[in-house]
């Protein structure tokens, strides 16, 4: 069987199409969208991705300052610089970047983000208002998933997908914006008895365990749909996902690539929810 690669390029670039737009009116009228990156560590990898997070904002006309707390930074301060940021009338938008420094936990300081400033989706505020079906901002790596199997045509309604991971920033966000598109979902995670058995039986699985190669051949039926989450560090430095792609390709219908399917799906939708954040904070 040929595998359909799924890639996230073109519905990234339309997104990005609307946002740019959608900047640009907010810049003719009280100025351009803010966000505020706030990172709490000195790691490259974190600052890799603040790298492309600004260079994004730049290429769609939204304003980025970047916050260095620095790997030494307390729950406290983090709390402080969060919540000054929610206040601040000049800042739109703010993501809190990971890893944090070590002894301090994301549910030790997402609740002091403002929900309508909130545009990944971290704090408890946002996720219950995901889980409860309500509007709110929703993790973007989880939308991405959803919006990059809907561009290419995917049904979800009455199908199984196997989420393999369960972190409140993707999978468990990810199994609710799954259930509210009538999908039957199982959420896998690293005390699953037989992961193979499981994910075997799925429609669709994704894969969202931050483990290299932890998805192959036998996880997946003949013709079913493989999205791959997984952004790791392959020990010569690329950028490798969850997926052994030789073993899956040929078996599955399709697969999403790493890099190029999800990733850029997710920056484009966290800078569609700076637009929309600065939109509606604005207008209130
Ligand atoms: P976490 O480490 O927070 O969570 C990993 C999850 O995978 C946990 O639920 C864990 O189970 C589960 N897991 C780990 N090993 C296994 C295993 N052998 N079998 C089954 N389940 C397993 O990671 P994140 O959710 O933050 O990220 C997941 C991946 O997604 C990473 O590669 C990350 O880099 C990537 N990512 C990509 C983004 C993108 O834009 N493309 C954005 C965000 C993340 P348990 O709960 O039992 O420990």
């Amino acid at each position: 069987m040929d595998t359909a690669s799924l890639s996230g390029k073109e519905l990234a670039a339309a997104i990005n199409a609307e946002t740019k737009a959608r900047a640009t009116a907010l810049t003719e009228g009280a100025g351009a969208p803010r966000l505020a990156l706030v990172v709490p560590n000195d790691d490259p990898a974190s600052a890799w991705y603040v790298n492309s997070l600004r260079k994004a904002a730049e290429r769609l006309g939204i304003a980025c300052d970047t916050v260095d707390l620095g790997p030494d930074a307390t729950v406290t301060g983090i709390r402080a610089e969060l919540a000054a940021r929610s206040a601040d009338h000049a800042t739109d938008a703010i993501m809190l970047q990971t890893p944090l420094p070590v002894g301090v936990s994301l549910d030790d300081v997402s609740s002091a983000i403002v929900a309508t400033k909130d545009v990944d989706g971290v704090s408890p505020l946002s996720l219950g208002l995901l889980a409860a079906g309500l509007d709110g901002f929703v993790p973007a790596t989880s939308e991405a998933v959803v919006e990059l199997l809907e561009h290419h045509g995917i049904p979800l309604a009455g199908r199984h997908v196997a989420v393999v991971g369960r972190s409140n920033i993707v999978g468990k966000p990810l199994a609710q914006l799954l259930l509210a598109k009538d999908a039957t979902v199982t959420v896998c995670h690293s005390r699953t008895a037989d992961l193979a058995a499981v994910t075997a039986t799925a429609d669709v699985v994704v894969a969202a365990a931050g483990r290299i190669g932890l998805i192959c051949g036998k996880h997946v039926r003949a013709g079913a749909v493989v999205i791959d989450v997984g952004t790791n560090e392959a020990p010569d430095g690329t950028i490798t996902g969850d997926v052994d792609a030789a073993s899956v390709r040929g078996k599955a219908a399709a697969l999403s690539p790493v890099p190029g399917g999800v990733g850029p799906v997710t920056t484009a939708l966290l800078m569609r929810h700076v637009v929309t954040a600065a939109e509606t904070g604005r207008s209130n």
